[in-house]
């Protein structure tokens, strides 16, 4: 019941699939605070608009040797905070008849052929359909996979003097330092005197909060240029960015969420990613009555691309801030984003890889084909 289990709610409920069907959400936690803040890019109006707190429309990109402001149009960069989404999901779902909320610990999930099965609380509740976005236990990566962690600690800060133009994000920012593996910043204005500043890292482990908080402080003091500060309120995520394939759906249990590979593994975002497969999954729910059928074999070349860029990443063979460079400073920021979408045509994307360095890209493609093609066989 966090954000892919709401939105998969809200999306059954605006089709009017809950009818004549019965949802039992199952939760362990009530979602009653602020946990997260969701950024993405989007074109036109979201099925989640009127919970969007802000959009930015320009954003700069910094690294060594190149700085730039970007047009993000016909895309807005949207942010909405965690605690908005569940009040609104919420509000909607709660006084529907035919949905049952329950707050408790879920212990396992499993199916015979008949029914879906959850165990929680010493009882057991059966199912036609079982939507899961619980990770139960650790990720296990097979030899080969490539596993990064996003990890983030993020401050919303206020200054004692205009800064800021609201208008305008910051995207990426790789000027800190890079000693720890690829480290950027990314900044969102509210208004002139209040941002989110968040301190990012693409690496096989954590930090200390120290090396988080030192981070945020040199960025605030060195590179913003404020002495004095107020932190109103601080977040800390850590995302998986991993090639190892999550199951999809298994008959009547259909993972959704991260726990469903809904997280772009080059990238970290999943919220875009969610919000489609909802969508999908209540397409096919409304056209025949069952799961969503697999992606087609040529969608699949994605998850090639994000395992090309986490191969070059996790055996440092070139810098983070060095490719995303390339890819801003020669590159439409749409054009990125579509990418990042896995929505871009062949054409698109050889005109983008065209931008990065041939040989060491070429020769991590063809290693992660293998991968592929090996595990495809297993
Ligand atoms: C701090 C943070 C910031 C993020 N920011 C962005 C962003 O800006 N953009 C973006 O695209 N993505 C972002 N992400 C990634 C992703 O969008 C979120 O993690 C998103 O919440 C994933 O949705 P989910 O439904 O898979 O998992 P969750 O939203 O975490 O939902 C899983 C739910 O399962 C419940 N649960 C877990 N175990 C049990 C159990 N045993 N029994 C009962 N309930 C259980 C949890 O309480 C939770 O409500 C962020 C992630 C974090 C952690």
């Amino acid at each position: 019941m966090g954000c892919a289990g709401l939105g998969l709610a809200v999306h059954m409920q605006r089709a009017g699939l809950l009818r004549d069907k019965t949802l039992l959400m199952v939760d362990k936690d009530p979602k009653r605070v602020n946990d997260r803040t969701w950024c993405f890019w989007e074109t036109g109006e979201g099925p989640f608009e009127s919970v969007v707190s802000h959009r930015w429309e320009q954003a700069w990109f910094h690294a060594a040797g190149y700085s730039g402001r970007k047009e993000l149009a016909p895309y807005a960069y949207k942010m909405i905070r965690g605690i908005d989404y569940y009040d609104y999901c919420l509000s909607l779902l709660r006084d529907v008849p035919n949905i049952t909320i329950l707050q408790v610990q879920v212990d396992a999930i499993r199916q015979d052929g008949q029914h879906a099965i959850l165990e929680a609380d010493g009882k057991i509740y059966q199912s036609g359909l079982l939507f899961n976005s619980i990770i139960f236990g650790e990720l296990h990566p097979l030899p080969g996979d490539h596993m990064l962690l996003q990890h983030f600690k993020g401050w919303i800060i206020r200054l004692p003097e205009d800064l800021f133009d609201p208008k305008e994000a910051t995207l990426m920012d790789f000027r800190p330092d890079q000693r720890h593996g690829t480290t950027f910043v990314y900044v969102m204005p509210f208004d002139r005197r209040t941002a989110l500043v968040e301190y990012t890292l693409f690496t096989e482990t954590l930090l200390e909060q120290e090396a988080y908080d030192d981070g945020l402080k040199a960025y605030i003091s060195g590179t913003l240029g404020c002495a004095e500060y107020e932190v109103l309120d601080e977040e800390f995520g850590v995302i998986p960015m991993t090639t190892m394939q999550f199951p999809g759906d298994h008959g009547r249990i259909v993972n959704i969420g991260t726990a469903g590979g809904q997280t772009k593994a080059s990238s970290g975002y999943t919220f875009t990613f969610i919000q489609r497969h909802a969508a999908r999954i209540v397409s096919d729910l409304v056209v025949s009555g069952s799961a969503p059928r697999p992606q087609p074999w040529y969608a699949q070349r994605f998850a090639w691309y994000d395992g090309v860029l986490l191969h070059i990443l996790a055996k440092n063979i070139l810098p983070g801030w060095f490719i995303f460079r390339e890819l801003f400073r020669h590159n439409p920021t749409h054009l990125i984003f579509r990418f990042l979408d896995n929505g871009t045509s062949f054409f698109q994307e050889f005109k983008l890889m065209n931008t990065l360095p041939r040989w060491p890209f070429m020769r991590a493609g063809f290693a992660e084909l293998l991968h592929m093609i090996r595990r495809q066989k297993k």
